[in-house]
């Protein structure tokens, strides 16, 4: 099964984000929108992996979820991966604890380096997709849109980690819940 682990998203961050991707569709550009149902923050991309692997991948996230305590991110700015030129991926960034979320990232990923899943070797950069590009017309005018849009500072928790089996469709991947990790600290 394709899985991936991901840090969930509650229903008002959501919302925020569904209302976003209304006003740059507006532009006309040939995006495929993420399902909002779908919306959420990825940690870790696994790949085809065997079902019987999940349960190992789980028990190191759990290791990992204990030492850290639940912390906040907040919605920032609208932005494009490549930053510049025909943009594939529309996202909002995050910021507030921002160091926390890329540690957590750090020793997620020496986790399950153990377990036997390789490290990602391009730098983290925490996002929320909105949507991938699959055809090059206006996307100027997304651009446009997006410069002049303004995202709702809304802050969440993160008190938790998903993972999820993704089923890519024609329309777009359909994503299932397996299981969730809660951040514990249990240090003093
Ligand atoms: P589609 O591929 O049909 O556009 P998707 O990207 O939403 O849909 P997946 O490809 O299964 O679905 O990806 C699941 C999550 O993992 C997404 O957040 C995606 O950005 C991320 N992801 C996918 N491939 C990689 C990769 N090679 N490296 C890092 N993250 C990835
Ligand atoms: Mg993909």
């Amino acid at each position: 099964m394709r899985c991936f682990l991901a840090v969930a998203l509650p229903e008002e961050i959501k919302e925020i984000l569904r209302g976003l991707q209304e006003e740059l569709r507006a532009a006309g550009a040939g995006v495929r929108w993420v399902r909002p149902e779908g919306f959420h923050l990825t940690l870790k991309f696994f790949g085809e992996i065997p079902e019987k692997k999940l349960p190992s991948l789980v028990q190191a996230a759990e290791q990992t979820a204990r030492d850290f305590e639940p912390f906040e991110l907040t919605l920032s700015e609208i932005g494009f991966f490549p930053e510049k030129g025909t943009p594939r991926v529309v996202w909002v960034g995050l910021s507030g604890e921002l160091e926390t979320l890329k540690e957590l990232h750090r020793r997620l990923e020496k986790a399950f380096k153990k377990t036997g899943f390789p490290p990602e070797k391009r730098p983290f950069h925490p996002h929320l997709t909105l949507g991938r590009v699959k055809e090059p017309q206006s996307t100027e005018a997304l651009r446009r849109r997006a410069a002049e849009l303004s995202v709702p500072g809304k802050s969440f928790r993160v008190e938790g980690l998903t993972f999820y089996r993704s089923k890519l469709r024609p329309d777009g991947a359909l994503y299932t819940a397996l299981a969730t990790v809660e951040l514990v600290c249990e240090r003093e």
